[in-house]
């Protein structure tokens, strides 16, 4: 098991395995939500993600566009969060405690990214979202 944990430690997670490498998504949203360049996420099945402590402090923030964050109530960690229409977790990268295992795959939202973002490395970069899947 993978495990993660927010920045005071109240709310825990584990998973047995993700269906993705590492997503860096540009959006404007996920700006906001890291306070960084870029959201580092994986998408774990939801069968596959269990909480071993803290649910209760989840508190989700929804904009009237539908698209919603989850956080800790307590520190204010961005927190694993339901993909909108799939079996699936949304999980921020930087919340887990054991090496996943895995490697940036890809960059989302690459068009809309912040004009002093600079994106190193080999991965793929997509102007919008994945192929197949629009909403941001
Ligand atoms: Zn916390
Ligand atoms: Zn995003």
């Amino acid at each position: 098991m993978i495990r993660g944990s927010c920045l005071c430690g109240a709310v825990r997670f584990e998973y047995g395995r993700a269906v993705t490498q590492v997503g860096m998504c540009h959006c404007s949203q996920c700006r906001k939500v890291s306070g960084v360049a870029s959201n580092a996420v994986i998408v774990v099945p939801e069968a596959e993600l269990r909480w071993s402590s803290g649910e209760e402090l989840r508190q989700v923030f929804r904009k009237p566009s539908g698209w919603s964050t989850s956080f800790c109530r307590t520190c204010g960690s961005p927190l694993p969060q339901k993909l909108p229409g799939a079996a699936a977790y949304w999980v921020p990268a930087g919340l887990l405690d054991d090496d996943p295992g895995l490697r940036i795959g890809g960059h989302i939202w690459v068009g809309s990214k912040a004009p002093w973002d600079e994106i190193a490395g080999e991965a793929r970069q997509f102007q919008d979202g994945l192929p197949g899947r629009k909403s941001s």
